[in-house]
């Protein structure tokens, strides 16, 4: 199931029959976007999103789709 996440021009979107839950993304985003909740991450904040693409880079399932990465 994808979980779509959108603000102003940004969406995130999170695949979760991919996400592992072990939040690298949480650890690589300097902003913190990320929280991990009932195993799988979601996205809060998501307008303090500096678009520098490291949680799609950090995930190792591909689960995250960044409009801008
Ligand atoms: S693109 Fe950068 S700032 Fe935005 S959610 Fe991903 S890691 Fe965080
Ligand atoms: S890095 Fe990927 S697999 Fe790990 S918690 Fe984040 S979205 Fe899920």
């Amino acid at each position: 199931m994808i979980k779509e996440f959108k603000e102003g021009n940004i969406i995130i979107k999170v695949d979760h029959s991919k996400c592992r839950g072990l939040g690298e993304c949480v650890t690589a985003c300097p902003v913190e976007i990320f929280e991990v909740a009932s195993g799988k991450a979601i996205v809060k904040n998501l307008a303090d999103c500096i678009e520098c693409c490291a949680c799609v880079n950090a995930c190792p399932n591909k689960a995250i789709e960044h409009s801008s990465c």
